[in-house]
């Protein structure tokens, strides 16, 4: 096994070495070449196939939770394993179903006595899972009386939570990020309990059910009306009883992650892309399509002996709530996230009706959500002169995070990709650009059951697959343009203070 290893280093690494000097950028440029020209389209379209194929034997779809997507899991992993990746199958919870048993309870019981409305003046979350506890409530960074909103930063960040004892039931005050951050922190404080208040300025003071779509946290929560969370948070060492009576059935679904054999573990170029289809159709488009170029893209490459580690992952859930890549990224240690030096992502490479759009990275567009972190400009800048090599151009689409970056993007981690239109509408701009029908969707078939091997540009495909073979390739030699993670994260905690 090792002699074939350095049989193996020798055969390749000799005459990447023997042409660097020759070239201007170096490895990474020889690399970069050499790999573009190995990933072929028609390689892509057999992945695709493959996904189709899985699709029509599976009920039609290969959404999170069925045998579509175990499928899709099985065929991706076994392709991986066969070109010599160590291939892991990470495991990720999803809410298969929720039912509430009896009204919630929620009951001061010192320093006097109160029992509050169920589904008046609080309602259990969906999906709590059952509990029952009584401890003491400690407020987490509350703004009372509250500011006008968006205002409250309540539970938003893990440091709200420093002075936090542990065994206490966390009260919270709604306002500026999602209800599964707070959540989700409030778990990993050792809270015992949740209750969320609503804010408390016009509009935004009553109870209501809610539904924050994933499980993140094996305790009691409530989400209560303003005047419940004012009165709890202005009583000195205020026990109350809470508890839910629920029925939570929850699915694990797998992300498969695979790594390169060679690089440096400390300098990790992350690569995704969603592996689930919605329950609609096939989604091989989207994203049949990112899967199968990242795919190819890892299957040419397996046997170089890169200089930074490359991690490849197919995400699971994305398209109920980017559940893969959100609980992937909750997983790792600070010190596993500093090593990801860029993740990349590509979700729909292929559309019909295509634009070739690059996550605007650097906000240069002025559109949506600010730029990313540092080095997510550089990427956008990186994969911009690949298409200009070929004279094509590129236009940006706003980095929102709706998509499996936006977990990395969320902790600091730089992020780009390529994406080529969904239900949107292509202007007459980008018919001009890119060809294609003005005024029609770039997919007309998205989330939808025509969503099928038809429904894919093989110009778009080849292209953007090689771009995308372009940018890992580079990323996998030469990180130089990607400031160290220390400075992104003190800028980010910079910015961070200053809100
Ligand atoms: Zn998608």
């Amino acid at each position: 096994m090792r002699r074939i290893v350095i049989a193996l280093i020798t055969a390749l690494a000799l005459p990447l070495a023997m042409a660097a000097p020759a070239q201007a950028g170096g490895l990474d440029d020889v690399f970069a070449k050499l790999l573009v020209k190995q990933v072929k389209g028609t390689n892509v379209n057999k992945h695709l196939q493959a996904l189709q194929a899985i699709a029509t034997a599976n009920g039609g779809n290969r959404a999170a939770g069925t045998s579509g997507y175990d499928a899709s899991r099985d065929y991706v992993a076994d392709k991986l394993r066969k070109a010599g990746y160590r291939v892991t199958l990470n495991p990720i919870n999803f809410v298969e179903s929720w039912s509430e048993n009896t009204p919630p309870t929620l009951a001061l019981t010192a320093p006097n006595a109160k029992t509050y409305v169920p589904n008046e003046d609080f309602f259990s979350f969906q999906p709590s899972p059952s509990g029952d506890v009584t401890a003491q409530v400690q407020g987490v960074d509350l703004t009372l009386p509250p500011a006008p909103a968006p205002s409250s930063t309540s539970g938003c960040e893990a440091a709200d939570f420093a002075g936090f004892v542990a065994g206490r039931i966390a009260l919270i005050q709604r306002g500026t990020c999602p209800f599964v951050t707070k959540v989700q922190n409030a778990a990993a404080a050792g809270a015992t309990g949740i209750i969320v208040f609503n804010e408390g300025q016009p509009g935004r003071t009553d109870a209501y059910a809610l539904d924050i779509g994933e499980w993140r946290a094996g305790i009691p929560m409530v989400f209560a009306d303003f005047a419940v969370g004012n009165e709890l948070a202005s009583t000195a060492g205020a026990t109350v009883h809470l508890k839910v009576d629920a029925n939570l059935v929850l699915g694990t679904d797998e992300n498969v992650i695979a790594e390169s054999r060679f690089g440096d573990p400390r300098n990790v170029v992350m690569v995704g892309a969603h592996l689930d289809s919605v329950p609609e159709g096939p989604g091989i488009n989207d994203n049949g399509s990112g899967t199968a170029a990242i795919l190819e893209i890892a299957e040419e490459m397996a046997r170089y002996p890169v200089k930074n580690k490359v991690r490849f992952a197919f995400w699971a859930a994305e398209e109920i709530g980017l559940l893969g890549s959100d609980q992937y990224v909750a997983g790792l240690s600070q010190e596993q996230r500093d090593r990801i030096r860029v993740y990349l992502n590509f979700d729909m490479v292929a559309s019909p009706n295509y634009a070739y759009k690059l996550y605007d990275g650097d906000d240069s567009d002025n559109v949506g959500s600010p730029a990313g972190p540092p080095g997510s400009a550089e990427i956008e800048k990186q994969l911009e002169a690949f298409y200009g090599s070929r004279n094509l151009p590129t236009v940006g689409t706003d980095f929102d995070g709706r998509s499996d970056y936006g977990p990395f993007i969320a902790v600091g981690i730089p992020a780009g990709g390529i994406f080529t239109g969904a239900e949107g509408i292509k202007t007459d701009e980008e018919a001009a650009l890119f060809g294609g029908t003005a005024g029609v969707a770039y997919d007309v078939c998205y989330h939808q059951a025509c969503d099928t091997i038809t429904n894919v540009n093989a110009t778009a495909l080849d292209v953007d697959s090689d771009a995308i073979a372009d940018s890992v390739a580079r990323y996998a030699f030469n990180l130089r343009s990607i400031p160290p993670r220390t400075a992104a994260r003190s800028a980010a905690a910079a910015l961070a203070t200053e809100s």
